[in-house]
């Protein structure tokens, strides 16, 4: 059975140990040491010689009882700064926080703590189960740099959960939106506004007349685009030679995307 007392004294014990991104090996070490007490073998594949850092993303495997397709469970063990000598206080009211002066961790410790106890506490009960497997990845929170160089060859599975989103439990986000990034740089040409503005080329007018053209906003359901920042010109006697325009559109189509792009 899930216990509670278990999951709480399990993640605090998490917590305790630094797991800056690039910096996880101790904490991959101590999972990796429960994992197999718990029956699952484990691999590693070279992410982190790739990527700088001390410790690659782990496979591991739990033999199923049952004879289904496996079932992916990922969660990843770094966590962002200040994330030095964290620890977890446990409130009166049973609400976990850090100390104050770091981040606690639960993105994504809480995840990894759940998957671990749910393991344990079907292990124990003697309840049947699907293949597990687990796909525990380093350096998430650099722009999921850990996964990048994960060799998704060695998961059977075809169906996953990915315990790393916020909200209440029994909360899923099964699509989320791509999104591109856009900067633009105009060249103009500089002349005296007051005195020979017909020799210069504004940048600042360029742009406006390209943003006038373009569709923005909501394009659809599932598309949108906006202008964040406009940037150019000097002094309002001069005719602007530079602007630069910066913009994001996302969708969740990929096609969509890229057209708007
Ligand atoms: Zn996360």
């Amino acid at each position: 059975m899930i216990q509670e007392k278990r999951i709480v004294d399990h993640f605090a014990s998490l917590v305790a140990i630094d797991a800056p991104s690039r910096g996880e090996r101790a904490l991959a070490e101590t999972v990796k040491g429960q994992l197999r007490a718990l029956g699952l073998s484990i691999e590693e594949d070279q992410a982190g010689a790739a990527i700088g850092g001390d410790c690659n993303n782990i496979y591991a495997t739990w033999p199923g009882t049952l004879d289904w397709p496996p079932l992916i469970f990922c969660a990843h063990f770094d966590t962002v700064e200040p994330g030095q000598g964290k620890r977890a206080v446990i409130g009166s009211d049973g609400i976990i926080t850090s100390a104050g002066d770091t981040v606690l961790g639960a993105d994504d410790l809480s995840g990894l703590t759940a998957i671990v106890e749910a393991i344990r506490s079907i292990g124990e009960d003697g309840l049947e189960h699907r293949t597990v497997e687990l796909f525990l990845t380093v350096a998430e929170e650099q722009h999921l740099l850990g996964s990048t160089h994960a060799e998704l060859q060695r998961l059977k599975g075809r169906q996953a959960y990915v315990l790393d989103a916020s909200g209440s439990p029994g909360t899923a986000i099964v699509q989320a939106p791509g999104n591109i990034g856009l900067v633009f740089e105009l060249q103009g040409q500089s002349a005296h506004a007051g005195m020979e503005p017909e020799k210069g080329v504004s940048a600042i007018t360029a742009a406006a007349k390209g943003i006038a053209a373009m569709r923005l906003g909501r394009i659809d359901t599932e598309t949108t685009a906006n202008i964040g920042r406009i940037c150019g010109g000097g002094a309002t006697n001069i005719v602007a030679d530079a602007c630069t325009v910066t913009a994001e559109c996302r969708s969740r189509d990929w096609a969509k995307l890229e057209a708007q792009a």
